[in-house]
């Protein structure tokens, strides 16, 4: 398409969306070139800013109509180029759909437009009592629709689930402008198949969400966190273990860090200091949430006790203050921090089976050590969840080097029978590893899917298949 055909697009754009929602040429912002990912920059055609669900379906409407692709995008903190424009793309960016719409303290549930971000979700439930069950680092700029849209997952995951497991209710807008789903606030609604799961977790390539309700849980009143060294990953699921057995359903997250990791964090970025007086073969983060202070932290407390006395703990902390709090978490969140010490690297969000987590970290490291000698990696993440973050730089600058990276760790991945993704999402980056975690058969029919609800392909072209 070019030429007269997108002028006259253009135009019906900006008629239907007005200048404030209709950006082109030296308009469009830098930041709507790419999300958070290393996936190339590249400039959308125009920026699309629709206000209300009916512009949305409108704008979709046109450009449907004109076969003018279209990129989603959301706060843009994706991290494997989802939200980057495909050449040639219009970008649609839900960042004027801002705004709580309801907190329904019966029903528990919070409405949000899809441009609304994560901080604000959090502090607008807890002001009314209540937990918003997702969190991650970018909570200040991913947006509902962005945390919908790939089922973000987080430190909580172990306690509240992914996303899917709190959204109840959701609105998107078809390619050809169709809007389609309810405010649903029934936990339980089998009035035939669930359509809302075919736009959570499917990155924008079915439609776009426009409104989301959400599910609160209870605020809890009292939390306990503990940095405990554990001589290897045996004794670390054995803590696991005991945490599930004796914390119940107080167990809310559970964090694993390698000597690698720890190393990097408390040694390169500033702020971050290592507690411990010696080194250790592994550093977990043991938070549990509850409702009463003094019951609560007693039974946290025989916990800690409890894995003492069973040989578990080579060394350990309980956080007095908020402060501790902080400061424990800035080690497990400082992934951001040693990008620049590792230098040109890959990041990897892989997931495996929770039993194996601990042989996959070895495998890989060995693998590595043995085909890339000269990479440097880390390894961190949600142990419980069997969700490993792994950071390896590369041998070489430029795409070669990369995808050797790529190639030992998602093939030590596919041996575990992993995945490549855990929680991120496939995008542009790991599209051509889809196949390592899905079949032939998995991926014929999220291309059925695809040519059912968006026939021409426009939605989110190039990304995760
Ligand atoms: C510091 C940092 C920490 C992070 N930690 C985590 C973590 O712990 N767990 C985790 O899961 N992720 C994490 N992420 C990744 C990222 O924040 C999440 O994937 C987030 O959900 C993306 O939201 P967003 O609004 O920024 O979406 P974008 O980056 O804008 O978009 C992401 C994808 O969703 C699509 N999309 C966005 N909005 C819509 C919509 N309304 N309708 C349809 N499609 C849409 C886009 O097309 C794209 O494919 C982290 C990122 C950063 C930078």
């Amino acid at each position: 398409m070019g030429g007269q055909d997108e002028t006259l697009a253009f135009s019906e754009l900006r008629a239907a969306l007005g200048p404030v929602g209709f950006l082109t040429d030296d308009d469009i912002p830098v930041r709507n070139h790419a999300d958070a990912s290393v996936l190339r920059s590249q400039k959308p055609l125009a920026v699309l800013r629709p206000a209300t669900t009916d512009e949305v379906s409108v704008a979709l409407a046109i450009a449907n109509r004109h076969r003018l692709p279209i990129t989603t995008q959301g706060g843009l903190t994706g991290l494997c180029g989802g939200a980057t424009p495909a050449p040639g793309s219009l970008a649609l960016s839900l960042e004027r759909m801002v705004g709580i719409e309801e907190i329904d303290g019966r029903a528990m549930t919070l409405t949000a437009r899809a441009g609304t971000p994560l901080e604000a979700m959090q502090q607008a439930a807890e002001a009314e009592g209540f937990l918003f069950p997702i969190d991650f680092g970018a909570r200040g700029t991913a947006t509902a629709g962005g945390i919908v849209s790939t089922n973000a997952g987080g430190n909580r995951v172990l306690r509240y689930g992914m996303t899917r497991a709190s959204v109840l209710g959701l609105e998107a807008v078809l390619v050809d402008g169709t809007v389609i789903g309810s405010p649903n606030k029934m936990l339980k609604n089998n009035a035939g198949p669930d359509l809302k799961q075919l736009f959570v977790g499917s990155e924008g390539l079915l439609g776009v969400v426009t409104r989301t309700v959400f599910a609160l849980q209870p605020l809890p009143r009292w939390t306990g966190l503990a940095l405990i060294a554990v001589r290897d990953f045996e004794d670390a699921a054995d803590v696991l273990a005991s945490a599930r057995a004796e914390l119940g359903p107080m167990l809310s997250a559970f964090e694993v860090m390698w000597p690698d990791y720890w190393a990097m964090v408390t040694e390169n970025v500033a702020g971050r200091r290592d507690p411990f007086a010696e080194r250790h073969g592994l550093y977990l983060l043991v938070e549990g949430h509850g409702r009463d202070g003094a019951r609560d932290g007693a039974t946290f407390e025989a916990f800690l006790e409890g894995i003492f006395e069973a040989g578990l703990v080579a060394d350990a902390m309980l956080a007095q203050s908020l402060s501790d709090m902080e400061a424990f978490w800035a080690i497990r969140d400082a992934s951001a921090e040693i990008e620049p010490v590792l230098g040109e690297h890959e990041s990897f969000d892989v997931g495996l089976p929770p039993g194996e987590v601990g042989r996959f970290v070895e495998a890989c490291r060995s693998e590595l050590a043995k085909r890339l000698p000269a990479s440097r990696a880390v390894f961190f993440g949600h142990a419980a969840d069997g969700n490993i973050h792994v950071m390896a730089s590369v041998e070489e600058p430029g795409p070669t080097g990369h995808h050797d990276v790529e190639s030992v760790v998602y093939g030590v991945t596919r041996r575990f029978t992993g995945s490549v993704s855990a929680e991120h999402g496939i995008g542009a980056l790991k599209r051509d590893w889809l196949g390592h975690s899905r079949s032939q058969a998995e991926i014929a029919l999220v291309r059925s899917l695809k040519v059912a609800l968006d026939p021409h392909g426009l939605l989110n072209p190039g990304k995760v298949i």
